[in-house]
């Protein structure tokens, strides 16, 4: 027997391993999770009920096309059907977006800090990182990330809102961008926070997609619509790009439970916009009094706050984690907390001013 271990690809190096937010603790007085972005409410009972009708067929594969979601979807945005990929979460289409466009040799310009997902798949496909800095503003440096662009780049992330900071890029200048960018280039405006935005001149990607073959849109039910668990999101992009990402989709990925948890959803979408409009109240709540408390908190339209913390950052966290609250600290940077439960807000809160007036 040989004592070398199978060969494994050396991109594989040195990925920084996702760290999902940390639960609640189980022992603890109080316990809320303000770490991961989910959405505090529980599942709507009409989309309960669907989810554990298909439960019933969990013997079968899933319907490998998504038909009924893809129709819904292109009902729901006026957009053709080939225009749609779906995928385990839209964490699963970008990786996809990734594998179908770079590889070793290839860049993919993102900007920094922004969602931790993105270097873990670029690295996986081979391609090296360009991480353009947020500006002092904490938002995208557009401007920067066009002057990034070089022959060698194939992929581009605007994440709109912007995860963590919760800041976003406007339409003047995201079209500004595009007109610079390469139109062998492709763009990926990740809206996953999109139904949490409030700004008008934040432009919706799918009204920008339609005339730029170049543009990809993410979305994802995971975070207004609630199907966290259940790992389905989706892609609105023209062909080619709409069906590359077909052909790289894992097979049967996205479970039955989830397409029809997901078409139950668009059909309670009222309901469910709703909810985000509660949690929209919550965040002008926490961040207004956050900055009377005096701290410096960028504007937000996702569902969490951002305190750049810098050296203070895991101290807070543990303060916060003492408290109750499990919030998600990014260590030298910064802290970002969910939009919860009014009660883990509020607990939130006053664990924020006892820890700027010193414990
Ligand atoms: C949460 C999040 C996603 C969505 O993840 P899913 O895989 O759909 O659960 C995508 N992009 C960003 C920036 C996110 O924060």
């Amino acid at each position: 027997m040989s004592e070398t271990s199978p060969k494994l690809r050396a991109e594989l190096d040195g990925i920084p391993t996702y760290k999902p937010g940390r639960p609640a603790a189980a022992d603890g007085p109080v316990a809320f999770k303000l770490s991961s972005n989910e959405n505090p409410y529980p599942p709507l009972p009409g989309v309960m009920e669907t989810a554990i009708a298909a439960a019933h067929t969990f013997n079968r594969y899933p319907d490998m096309a998504c038909t009924a979601l893809v129709n819904e979807l292109a009902d729901r945005f006026g957009v053709p059907v080939e225009h749609l990929a779906t995928g385990t979460g839209s964490v699963g289409v970008a990786q996809s977006l990734v594998q179908a466009t770079s590889g070793p040799g290839d860049e993919i310009v993102y900007a920094w800090r922004s969602f931790e997902a993105y270097p873990i798949i670029s690295q996986i496909s081979g391609a090296a990182s360009v991480r353009v800095p947020l500006t002092a503003g904490e938002v995208h440096d557009l401007d920067a990330m066009a002057d990034a662009v070089t022959e060698r780049t194939r992929l581009i992330f605007v994440c709109n809102p912007n995860n963590p900071t919760g800041t976003v890029v406007r339409r003047a200048e995201l079209e500004r961008f595009l007109d610079r960018v390469p139109s062998d280039v492709l763009v990926v405006l990740d809206e996953a926070y999109r139904e949490f935005n409030r700004d008008p001149e934040v432009p919706d990607g799918v009204e920008i997609y339609r005339d730029r073959p170049n543009v990809a849109v993410l979305r994802t039910f995971s975070k207004a619509y609630g199907l966290a668990g259940l790992r389905v999101g989706f892609a609105i992009a023209h062909e080619p790009v709409a069906a590359a990402l077909r052909k790289t989709a894992v097979p049967f990925g996205v479970s039955q439970l989830a397409q029809d948890a997901a078409v139950a959803s668009l059909r309670a979408e009222d309901e469910l916009l709703g909810r985000v409009g509660s949690l929209v109240c919550e965040r002008t709540r926490v961040h207004e009094t956050l900055v009377k408390q005096g701290w410096t908190v960028p504007p937000t339209q996702a569902n969490f706050v951002w305190l750049r913390l810098g050296e203070r950052t895991v101290e807070f966290a543990a303060a916060c984690e003492k408290a109750g609250v499990m919030v998600r600290p990014f260590p030298g940077e910064g802290v970002r907390i969910t939009i919860g439960e009014d009660e883990a807000n509020d607990l939130f809160l006053r664990t924020a001013d006892a820890f700027r007036n010193g414990g």
